[in-house]
């Protein structure tokens, strides 16, 4: 369950992949100083009155990397473990994840350190409102548009919108809409976001798995987090026939060889708010989750969960990340060693962000698309973005992860080039 404890540097891990990647595309060296850092940086403290009637002080971060691509874009975490440099590396990961499937979105990440299970609905509420009113102007349909991440769900997106409806002239109201994506359907979502980042990655395995000669039907797999991310995936694979035969979560770790009626367990989460007291499954250690056999292992927690040890431990054929950065780079190398694939975050997980410009286009035009039109789309998008990284790492002999950052900066890098630096 628990995190391992060494202290982990988020943010220099991802500018250690960036400097690879610019190294294979030979990338500009102005282009890889400006990417070196966000362009904005904001911490905003505001108070929030509990139910108890006491005044509770929230820190809150909205990190802009970088938005020449378009709007900056990502998701809002609600985490006790949120951090300024954390922040900055999701900020980072979100402008190449929006670079890689080609999406008119630049880079952002935002949170609050705290723990949602912690407070009312009551309070989570007025701490989302009271966070969407501080951020202000820094947030906007056309300039920084928030979605969902850990802790946070459409519920949270329909009060950012609300709020930040509020704070627009009353004849602005409906065209701000767009201003966060994730929404609840009936307040301008679009059908299939809450499982897009799940399905996007199931796209990038199958093609992977064609790619490889890789039969799914009969497979295991075996999933950390059965959040948003973790438990559609662990749906969707169903209905392909693999089996989820161990999950684990914030409470603990479950293993059933029969594998998990992952429908079943979904609806067990979504009632009790963990996979805590499911009774289809033996408790096995943090240390047996990861040891267990499989084909499939499926980070979708959080980062710095497959370090050295867990990486030795690992008896799969691919890791699938759902989560942002899982693996260490230590844990990589091991990993790679051994002969284990991993298909990288920055692309296994883009499926969200794709289907949340979805949603965008879909607030600015007034249309509501159905769940066939989104996922015929994600489909093409995220099997054109493996193959797009696929011929990267195999023209330029290097790893997925890295192919995947080396797409997205020669796309970052042509802008750039063309529009020159103001003045
Ligand atoms: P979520 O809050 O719905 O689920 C998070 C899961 O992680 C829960 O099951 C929680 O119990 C588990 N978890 C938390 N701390 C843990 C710990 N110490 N050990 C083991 N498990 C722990 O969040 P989510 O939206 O599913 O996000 C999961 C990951 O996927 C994050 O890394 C997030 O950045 C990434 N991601 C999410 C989206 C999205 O659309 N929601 C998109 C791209 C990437």
């Amino acid at each position: 369950m628990a995190t391992p404890q060494k202290h982990y540097d988020f943010y220099k891990v991802v500018q250690d992949y960036l400097d690879r990647a610019a190294t294979v595309v030979d990338l500009a060296p102005h282009v890889r100083t400006i990417l070196n850092q966000p362009k904005n940086e904001i911490i905003v403290n505001f108070p929030v009155r509990m139910d108890n009637g006491e005044v509770r002080l929230f820190k809150g971060y909205r990190v802009q990397h970088n938005n020449l691509l378009g709007p900056f874009k990502g998701g809002m975490r609600y985490h006790p473990q949120v951090s300024l440099d954390d922040v900055k590396a999701l900020a980072a990961m979100m402008t190449w994840k929006s670079a890689l499937m080609r999406l008119p979105f630049g880079g952002g990440k935002g949170g609050i350190k705290f723990d949602p299970h912690s407070v009312s609905r009551h309070e989570l509420q007025k701490i989302t409102r009271r966070f969407t009113h501080a951020l202000g102007e820094n947030i906007g349909p056309d300039f920084d548009i928030p979605a969902p991440d850990v802790g946070t769900n459409s519920q949270a997106m329909a009060w950012m919108m609300d709020t930040y409806s509020n704070m627009v002239g009353s004849n602005q109201k409906q065209s701000v809409k767009g201003v966060v994506t994730g929404k609840p359907v009936a307040s301008g979502g679009t059908l299939g976001r809450e499982k897009a980042t799940g399905q996007g990655m199931i796209y990038c395995l199958i093609e992977w798995a064609k790619e490889r000669g890789f039969e799914l039907e009969g497979k295991t797999m075996v999933v950390q987090g059965f959040g948003n991310v973790g438990s559609n995936a662990a749906v969707i694979l169903s209905k392909l026939g693999v089996s989820t035969i161990a999950v684990g979560d914030h409470t603990g770790y479950l293993y059933n060889p029969e594998g998990f009626n992952a429908h079943k367990l979904q609806d067990h989460v979504k009632a009790n708010g963990s996979i805590a007291g499911y009774p289809n499954g033996k408790a096995i250690t943090r240390e047996e989750f990861f040891a267990t056999k499989t084909d499939i292992f499926a980070p979708c927690a959080l980062e710095n969960q497959i370090d050295d040890a867990e990486a030795r431990a690992i008896n799969a054929t691919v890791v699938v990340e759902g989560a942002n950065g899982p693996t260490t780079p230590s844990g990589e190398k091991i990993l790679l060693e051994k002969g284990v694939e991993i298909l990288p975050d920055v692309l296994a997980n883009s499926g969200g962000v794709t289907v949340s410009y979805y949603e965008w286009v879909q607030n600015k035009r007034s249309e509501s698309w159905s769940e066939e039109e989104v996922d015929e789309r994600l489909e093409v998008a995220m099997k054109r973005a493996y193959r797009d990284v696929s011929d990267m790492a195999r023209n330029k002999k290097c790893d997925l992860r890295v192919a995947a950052y080396a797409v997205a900066l020669q796309r970052i890098e042509a802008v750039y080039k063309e529009r020159e630096i103001f003045p």
